[in-house]
């Protein structure tokens, strides 16, 4: 099918790049294209105009910064993010996450930019960016702002950008001391998430004294779970702990649930515990 018709801009600078959407409000940014297109040519979306963002050398960059974390540049693609030493070391779980992300082709076109600001429901780089406590870059032509991700994403497909904006980068924190890790049950057909689980786990000798637990897939957006991460707080991960980990992740995500004729609520409700266990036994192992 093809989409309707649109103007098309391919800027050379961020500079040029921001202007044009200050310029245009309709106008739609287009990085690798592997959610707008379909979308576009589904008739699901239609715009009047697309800004290519993909010559933007300078949102590609992934660097460690002082602090340690990793700053990804927006057009980093996921397979760039899975094979960067740099993600690898503050946050392998971003890394993982990225390597599970669809096929081959899909991982060399799509990018942490657009995945975060698409939000499927079932992408995986967005529940990791959750867990991993992220911050999401953000530029217009009249400035700059910073968004921590437990802010960013706010309901189905819809995260805090404004007309006239655009992600730049996103920052992860140097989690190399802690135990962290991604798991997911994969679409047979798309490899999309049915139940994602992201966990990060601080470790004081065999006890975890803290954890950040984030739940896709399953939930309408990637939503922390508060009630697994306290059952894992204080605990040594025994199976006891786990368990009681695994029931309060259902609680936990229980007015925020979607699903399908393939894979009802009920059943990602209770998947999401079963993974969340699978989650924590990986960043242990
Ligand atoms: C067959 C298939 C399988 C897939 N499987 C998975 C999977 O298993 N897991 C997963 O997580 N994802 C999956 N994806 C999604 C894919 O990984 C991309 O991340 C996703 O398509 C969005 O990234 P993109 O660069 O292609 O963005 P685009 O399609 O170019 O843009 C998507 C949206 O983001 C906006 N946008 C893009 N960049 C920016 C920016 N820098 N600032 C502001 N707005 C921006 C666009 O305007 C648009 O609204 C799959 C896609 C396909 C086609």
């Amino acid at each position: 099918m093809w989409p309707s018709a649109f103007e098309y801009q391919r800027p050379v600078s961020l500079a040029e790049a921001l202007q044009v959407l200050s310029d245009h409000e309709d106008a739609k940014v287009l990085a690798g294209g592997h959610s707008l297109l379909p979308a576009m040519k589904l008739r699901l979306a239609e715009h009047e105009m697309l800004v290519d963002i993909g010559r933007l050398s300078e949102l590609k960059e992934i660097i460690t910064i002082r602090n340690g974390g990793v700053k990804i540049g927006a057009l980093a693609t996921h397979a760039e993010i899975a094979a960067s030493v740099d993600v690898q070391r503050a946050c392998p779980a971003l890394a993982s996450a990225a390597g599970m992300v669809g096929d081959q082709q899909v991982r060399n076109w799509g990018t942490l930019g657009g995945n975060l600001a698409h939000s499927d429901p079932a992408s995986d780089p967005t529940t990791v960016v959750l867990a991993c406590g992220g911050t999401i870059q953000i530029q217009s032509a009249s400035g700059s702002r910073s968004v921590s991700a437990d802010d960013f994403f706010i309901d189905l497909f819809t995260v805090d950008i404004n007309p006239g904006e655009l992600i730049t980068s996103v920052e992860l924190p140097d989690l190399s001391r802690h135990k962290s890790a991604y798991v997911k049950m994969a679409h047979p057909a798309s490899r999309y998430a049915v139940v994602g689980v992201g966990v990060v786990l601080e470790m004081s000798g065999n006890t975890c004294t803290s954890a950040r637990v984030a739940v896709g897939g399953a939930t309408v957006k990637p939503t922390r779970a508060p009630g697994a991460e306290s059952a894992l707080a204080g605990s040594t991960l025994d199976e006891a702990a786990l368990n009681a980990a695994a029931d309060a992740v259902k609680s936990d995500i229980a007015d925020m649930l979607i699903g399908d004729m393939n894979y009802p609520e009920d059943y990602r409700q209770e998947m999401a515990g079963v993974y969340l266990k699978r989650a924590v036994r990986a960043a242990l192992s």
